[in-house]
């Protein structure tokens, strides 16, 4: 079974047995084995093996939009911050310039990755995120807190290490989560995690944990620019086309990729990467990769340092566009170290839900409904 074949038998599973009681039981964590109340989509979505408008409009067909609304929104929390961050590329950057530039404590920051804390919550979640890959939501959300504000390590070394280790590992979902539980993306609001809401959300396998549970935001006195959003364009401009693992879905565009004359599908070593992935994190990123370059029949799987030999044979290349984060890091990288020409091509729908991105998500939520009218209108 392929992963498109996986990712649609979890989504059908979801749709039809767990949907309908989403709402209630989404923010328990009962267990890396007990997944049926989240649909466990999020690995297929981060790579686009599943197109989150796609689903949406099949939920849709199924279900009455006010029975399935908390479950669309989250998926549109996604979309969200996805368009904040294009609009404002330089939170990544940022970011990734904390990474070197923060002063923390050594011995805490490897007790606390290493699951040698005196929580034991926290330690197991760290084993569970090593081991699986994946974290609940809600755990996430703890998880980020206590690193933050009882264990007072910088956030920037938390999202890094949530990066090396999820499936789903995401730029923008998990850069702006991290800042959002600091305090920083809500400036002034700072998210603590409490030991009667972890007990009640883990469904009592956690009791009287020691958390600091007063402490102010955090502030980095960060204002990022805003940024305009490119033009929508799809038109093939040179004979090679490039996909990176940030959006693997094809099959809209068929005809399109027909008449390159070769694919790569480029996966990045970790040399090529600001922050290193674990091997069964790179492993997962490899097959998903392998499986859809086989697809077609012009299609190949390459590394991002054997890209690089083939770029001299290049006159230019034209990209899926990846979004904020490694891919287009390494895209800009290449180009600015070779002068290869790049042509990046975009989807109407991701601009069109991102031009709402300007500020909270309560505001981007007004345009959900004109958003679903897109969506069936356009058959996507
Ligand atoms: C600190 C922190 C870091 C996070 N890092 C990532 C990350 O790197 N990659 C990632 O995909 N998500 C991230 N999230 C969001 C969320 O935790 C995961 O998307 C979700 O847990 C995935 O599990 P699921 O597919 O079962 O979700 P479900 O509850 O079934 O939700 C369905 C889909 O909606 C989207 N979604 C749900 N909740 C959120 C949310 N809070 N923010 C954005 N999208 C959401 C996801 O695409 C998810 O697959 C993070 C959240 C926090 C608090």
């Amino acid at each position: 079974m392929n992963f498109y074949e996986k990712a649609i038998i979890r989504s059908e599973s979801f749709i039809k047995d767990s949907i309908l009681k989403y709402d209630q039981l989404r923010n328990y964590d009962f267990g890396p084995t007990k997944r049926d109340n989240v649909s466990g989509l999020s690995p297929f979505f981060s790579h686009r093996i599943l197109f989150e408008y796609h689903l949406i409009d099949k939920i849709l067909q199924m279900h009455q939009y006010s029975r399935v609304e908390k479950f669309i929104q989250e998926i549109f929390w996604r979309i969200y911050w996805k368009g904040w961050m294009e609009m404002r590329p330089s939170v990544w950057d940022n970011f990734l310039e904390g990474i070197n530039s923060i002063k923390f404590n050594r011995k805490d920051y490897e007790n606390a990755m290493n699951a040698r804390t005196k929580l034991s919550c926290f330690n197991d979640w760290v084993i569970e995120l090593k081991e699986y890959n994946y974290l609940h939501n809600h755990t996430r959300m703890w998880f980020a807190s206590i690193w933050i504000f009882t264990l007072k390590l910088p956030w920037q070394l938390g999202a890094k290490f949530f990066l090396e280790n999820l499936k789903d590992g995401d730029a923008s979902s998990n850069t702006l989560s991290w800042k959002w539980v600091a305090g920083l993306q809500t400036k002034g609001k700072n998210y603590l995690a409490n030991s009667r809401n972890i007990e009640k959300f883990t469904n009592n396998r956690y009791s009287n944990i020691p958390l600091v549970d007063t402490a102010l935001p955090k502030n980095d006195f960060f204002f990022p620019l805003i940024q305009k959003l490119p033009k929508h364009h799809n038109y093939k401009k040179y004979p090679n086309l490039v996909i990176l693992d940030t959006d693997l879905f094809i099959s809209d565009r068929l005809d399109l990729m027909k008449k390159y004359e070769k694919i790569y599908y480029i996966l990045l070593d970790n040399e090529d990467r600001a922050i290193q992935i674990s091997k069964n994190v790179y492993n997962f990123k490899k097959e998903i990769m392998d499986d859809v370059s086989q697809s077609l029949p012009n299609s190949y799987l390459i590394s991002s340092q054997n890209f690089r030999n083939q770029i001299n044979k290049l006159e230019g290349i034209d990209i899926i566009y990846p979004n904020v984060g490694e891919n287009l890091d390494f895209i800009a990288k290449l180009s600015e170290e070779t002068h290869l020409k790049t042509n990046y091509l975009y989807r109407e729908i991701d601009l069109l839900c991102w031009q709402y991105c300007q500020k909270g998500f309560f505001n981007f939520k007004k345009n959900i409904p004109f958003i679903l009218n897109e969506i069936r209108n356009k058959h996507l």
